[in-house]
């Protein structure tokens, strides 16, 4: 398969002095599922923006569709062919449903990618007709996005995304905030589209929905470094990992009932340790 995104030793640190990566080497593949885990402040985020092109490495090199992405290769997106070429390719949701919304009206939010594109107006039109059935969302239409609740406007940023139809789609805690039905609503979604083939790439410190929504995790330590890039499975029976990267803490009692096995056995092992 296709090599989407290589990054090569990439370090970020903001403002020269908080660091955020360091030296995080990785290569995604075209229709892979991932789960990017870490406590707060580890660098999901950061990572996320970077594979957006929305902030270039501080140092080391970062490769999309096999081309360098750097300041000056995006510097003038108008008329720039590959930076248009990526922006098709690629699509965020960010964390925060507020940075992302902006036009007067849920139409208009999700017709605001495909014109951008250049698309002739009646197939954006179009377009814009499928994404809010698909996610049933015709009785937001006319409403002012920022007048939402905050599952509504989470609905309407992906849509917002989705209607650029992108075949890489990267999303930083996008359960965050969402009450259990619309969390499951969510998962479904992201399982349809990953059965569609799109390549998809979540920020999550959510451990429930990491094996739901992925088959590979990166995780990401307090140091910035990558400390497991593996499969799902291997990740989430390693306590170990879970635990020294902050995901779980020793006397974490969670009611998932992954965690409740894992936690089990381990008692098993260590002699009834609680
Ligand atoms: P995560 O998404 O895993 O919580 P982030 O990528 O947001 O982590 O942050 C990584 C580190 O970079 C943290 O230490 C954070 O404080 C720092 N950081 C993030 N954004 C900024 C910023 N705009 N200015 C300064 N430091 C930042
Ligand atoms: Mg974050």
């Amino acid at each position: 398969m296709e090599t989407i995104f290589d990054l090569q030793d990439v370090s970020y640190t903001y403002l020269e002095k908080f660091e955020a990566l360091n030296s995080v080497n990785l290569t995604m593949t075209a229709g892979e599922q991932i789960s990017i885990m870490g406590a707060n402040g580890s660098g999901k985020s950061t990572l996320l923006s970077i594979l957006n092109a929305l902030v270039y490495p501080t140092s080391g090199e970062f490769y999309a569709f096999g081309k360098p992405v750097t300041e000056e290769a995006f510097n003038s997106l108008e008329d720039n062919e590959f930076g248009r070429y990526f922006r098709k390719k690629v699509g965020i949701v960010f964390q925060n449903p507020d940075i992302q919304l902006f036009s007067s009206t849920v139409f208009d939010e999700i017709a605001f990618g495909p014109l951008q594109l250049g698309l002739p107006k009646d197939e954006v039109k179009k377009r814009t007709e499928e994404v809010i059935s698909m996610m049933e969302i015709s009785n937001l239409r006319d409403r002012a996005p920022h007048t939402l609740s905050g599952g509504e406007k989470k609905k309407v940023c992906i849509a917002s995304i989705l209607s650029i139809n992108p075949d890489v789609l990267l999303l930083d805690e996008p359960t965050g905030g969402l009450d259990p039905r619309s969390q499951l609503w969510l998962i479904e979604l992201l399982q349809d589209l990953a059965k569609a083939g799109k390549t998809i790439i979540t920020a999550t410190h959510d451990l429930d929905i990491v094996e739901q929504i992925s088959t590979r995790a990166i995780v990401f330590g307090e140091d910035h470094t990558i400390k497991a890039d593996s499969t799902c499975d291997m990740v989430m029976n390693n306590l170990e990992l879970l635990t020294s990267t902050n995901l779980i803490h020793k006397h974490m009692h969670r009611h998932g009932k992954l965690m409740h096995e894992h936690l089990h056995s381990h008692d098993a092992e260590n002699h009834h340790e609680h």
